[in-house]
């Protein structure tokens, strides 16, 4: 471990390298850069270590004095920012392309739909009466079809959401 990541800090936070798809390639980049790789090797997309928004560093490993292994959980969203980073807007896309094709479901109902899965991925104080809308349409939209979603958002759904709709 390079001593110059701790000029008197009790932890400092490495930068992440994480394919466009949100696989994790190196979550210290600044500790291991033989670890990162122009493309990912298990869907070979491009990898990035930055916002593509504002460029601010993805915050990576979190390094503390005498812990070897913290966990390390993919960011959804710029901390800098707020943009949703490529890989959650890809599956935002994918699971409002889904809703599109949900037969049972009425046009307003789509469009309640997808504005329940913006509020669903994110812990806000919308995210309850969101996630309670969206699984009555899942519910109403057919059989199979919230095993779909979750599919789909298993990564970026709020904890509070999942809890809800997929107990
Ligand atoms: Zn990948
Ligand atoms: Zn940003």
């Amino acid at each position: 471990m390079r001593e110059e990541g701790w000029p008197g800090r009790e932890g400092w936070y490495d930068i992440a390298q994480i394919c466009l798809n949100g696989h994790i390639i190196n979550a210290m980049t600044n500790t291991n850069p033989e670890h990162s790789m122009n493309f990912c090797d298990t869907c070979g997309a491009s990898t990035i270590t930055n916002c593509q928004h504002c460029k601010h560093d993805i915050r990576g490993k979190y390094h503390v004095r005498g812990v070897l292994n913290s966990r390390y959980m993919t960011p959804k969203f710029c901390l800098n920012c707020g943009t949703p980073y490529p890989w959650t807007d890809i599956k935002i896309k994918a699971a409002q392309e889904l809703v599109l094709g949900l037969d049972n479901l009425t046009q307003v109902e789509k469009e309640n739909l997808n504005k329940s899965l913006n509020d669903i991925i994110r812990d806000t104080p919308e995210t309850t009466v969101a996630a309670t809308k969206a699984k009555k349409l899942f519910a109403k939209a057919g059989r199979g079809v919230a095993e779909s979603f979750k599919n789909i958002l298993v990564d970026i759904i709020s904890e509070a959401a999942k809890k809800l709709i997929w107990p």
